[in-house]
Order: C-alpha cells, then sequence, then structure tokens
C-alpha cells in the first residue's frame, strides 16, 4: 500500500532556497548561491524518471544569512501548493536546515503528504558531490506513504524536529537526536513504520512567529550581566545548560536571579542540554532545582535548535507564561518524549 494514486505519475514540487546543492565557485573561489536555483532539472534529469516535477525557485541564500521571517513565508508557499502534489521537497543549505526543518515542522500541521528537506556537502556542479543522490533520494521519499516533515541525507531519513548537523566533513552531516532514524537509504528507501501515513488529513497552516528569542550556551566564565541584557532585551530566551540541564548558581555567577528577573517580566526562560544525547533532568542537581525553582521551563529532549524555533512558534501565539510552559513541553511533531 503506497497511498498514492498510483494510476498516474506522483507530482512532486521542489522549492530551492539556496544553499551548498546549487551553490558556484564565486571570482574569489568561495561558493556563492548560484544565479538560477530554478536549473535543479536540467542539472539532474533522471529526477523525471520518479515523477512530474515542477521547481519553485523561492530563494537563493547561503542558508548562513537566513532570518525566521523566512520560515513563514515557505510553510505559506508550500502550504498553497500543497493540494497539486504528492510530495513537497525543499533543498536548503545544511547550516540552517535543521532550523527551518523545526519551522515547518510546527507550521505545517496534519500533513497528509511529505514535506522533505534536503541539501549537500558538496555542490551539485562538483566531482563527488552528495547532492546528486540527496536529491534523488528525497524525491523518492517525497513519493513514500509517509506524510510528515522529514530530512533526507546521506543514508538517513531523519524526523525534522530531531535532526542536528553534526559533520562539517563527513557525507552523512545530520543525524538524529534522541530518536532512531525513520528510515534508511541503502539499495531501497526502509521507513522503520513509525512515520505517520498518508491521508485524507486537511493541512493547518499556523505559521505563527516572534523572532525576538535568544539562545546562549552556559560556559564557566558566563557573566550574569550577559544572560540579564539577554532577558531585558528578548521576548524568550533559550539556555543551553550543562548536562542534564545544570545552571551555574554559585555567589557571583549565578544565573537564577536573571531567571527569577525572567519570570517576573513574563519572560520564558528554556533551559535545554548542552549535550548531544539525552534529555534535561533538572531535579537531578540543586544547580538544576535553583533555576527550575526561579521559573525555567525543562527542554527536556529536544534539540537546542528545535527548542529555539519551538520557543519562538510557542510566542506567536501566546505570551501568557504557564501557557507557553505546558506548550513547550507538548510534543507537536515528535520533538521530545512527553513525561507520563
Ligand atoms: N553555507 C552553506 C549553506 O548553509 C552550507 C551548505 O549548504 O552545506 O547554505
Amino acid at each position: 500500500m503506497t497511498g498514492i494514486n498510483t494510476e498516474r505519475r506522483p507530482r512532486v514540487l521542489i522549492v530551492a532556497t539556496g544553499g551548498t546543492i546549487t551553490m558556484v565557485r564565486g571570482p574569489d573561489g568561495g561558493l556563492a548561491p548560484c544565479a538560477d536555483t530554478g536549473l535543479l532539472l536540467e542539472r539532474v534529469p533522471e529526477l523525471r524518471q520518479l515523477a512530474d516535477i515542477d521547481v519553485l525557485p523561492l530563494a537563493n541564500l547561503d542558508s548562513t544569512n537566513l532570518q525566521p521571517s523566512f520560515w513563514p513565508e515557505l510553510s505559506k508557499a508550500i502550504y498553497h501548493r500543497l493540494d497539486r502534489y504528492d510530495g513537497v521537497v525543499v533543498t536548503h543549505g545544511t547550516d540552517t536546515l535543521t532550523y527551518t526543518a523545526a519551522a515547518l515542522a510546527f507550521m505545517l500541521q496534519e500533513l497528509p503528504k511529505p514535506v522533505v528537506l534536503t541539501g549537500s556537502q558538496v555542490p551539485l556542479d562538483e566531482i563527488g558531490s552528495d547532492g546528486r543522490s540527496n536529491l534523488i533520494n528525497a524525491v523518492r521519499v517525497a513519493c513514500m506513504d509517509v506524510a510528515e516533515v522529514l530530512v533526507v541525507f546521506g543514508s538517513l531519513v531523519i524526523r525534522a524536529a530531531r535532526a542536528k548537523k553534526t559533520s562539517a566533513f563527513d557525507m552523512q552531516a545530520f543525524t538524529s537526536v534522541n530518536a532512531p532514524p525513520v528510515g534508511s537509504i541503502g539499495l531501497t528507501i526502509r521507513m522503520n513504520g513509525e512515520v505517520r501515513p498518508r491521508g485524507k488529513r486537511r493541512a493547518l497552516l499556523r505559521a505563527f512567529l516572534r523572532p525576538d528569542v535568544a539562545m546562549i550556551p552556559v560556559y564557566p566564565g558566563l557573566k550574569p550581566e550577559v544572560v540579564a541584557h539577554l532577558v531585558a532585551t528578548h521576548a524568550g530566551i533559550v539556555l543551553e545548560g550543562y548536562g542534564a540541564g545544570n545552571i551555574p548558581n554559585a555567589e557571583g555567577a549565578s544565573l537564577v536571579p536573571a531567571i527569577t528577573e525572567a519570570t517576573a517580566q513574563r519572560v520564558p526562560v528554556v533551559v535545554c542540554t548542552q549535550c548531544l544525547v539525552g534529555s534535561t533532568e533538572m531535579e537531578l542537581y540543586q544547580v538544576g532545582r535553583a533555576s527550575l525553582q526561579a521559573g525555567a521551563i525543562p527542554a527536556m529532549d529536544m534539540t537546542p535548535e528545535t527548542a529555539l524555533v519551538k520557543l519562538m512558534w510557542v510566542l506567536g501565539q501566546t505570551d501568557d507564561l504557564s501557557t507557553v510552559g505546558s506548550l513547550m513541553l507538548k510534543a507537536f511533531a515528535g520533538e521530545l518524549h512527553e513525561l507520563p
């Protein structure tokens, strides 16, 4: 059962946004966005064997320069075209791909069909590029019986809000954090059965966004005034704590007063772990409890990238602190294991 109409060829929309996959070398030797990202089909003509494909050149960015305002624009562009296609592929730079993936997963809910992000470590036009295979596999996944926002890269299919760029070198640039990948790519593409199948749902566009959220790792020497300044100038803060979500509370370096002040000012402070694997467990140590008591919201096993985007999205819907807390702890896109 493919869940897709097999009486006709599948239709896939590729939304090009830039990134290495479509980059070329500029006169200075540095990789830069090429003039026409819409030429993807000319560069990978075999895509036509898989599906009828349209290309929408929406942007042409080095994703390092991407700003949050792009996410509602992208999700709306996809939402308004969804009815005409069996699946959507977004080509994107790898640097901020996980932020965009998380944003799409929150902004496009109840998807009846897949939205698949991909990119490459080496430009399509350069020898040894992974762009061709990533793009072909992304189109394949966009034609499968899946209906989520996914990242296809190298040999993995990853749920959007679980993806993390872990390598600036390996062709397997992304891994799935705190959850197994939902599929693997080898001779065939095997999905692990947990991914949601296609259905007759109506997609919901929930393109909320309050972008003035700051994120900062805790590190030895972090001055409490830095965090206090962020609290005074932002609508929300993500603190990447140590280990189980531990935050300094010792005299002179304590961040607890800044968190207390944030709570008084109704500015949510979300604490995630700066470890790659694992969850916050802020009651484990006194250093975690102190922040929890001051009003910090634990991010559990969400990646910092996902916690940041989710806080922007939640603050786009409400500024009520206790609602922010409960929405942060509710799973909308498989981004965390909810507490029982
Ligand atoms: N700087 C590039 C980008 O994010 C890196 C890449 O695509 O691999 O657009």
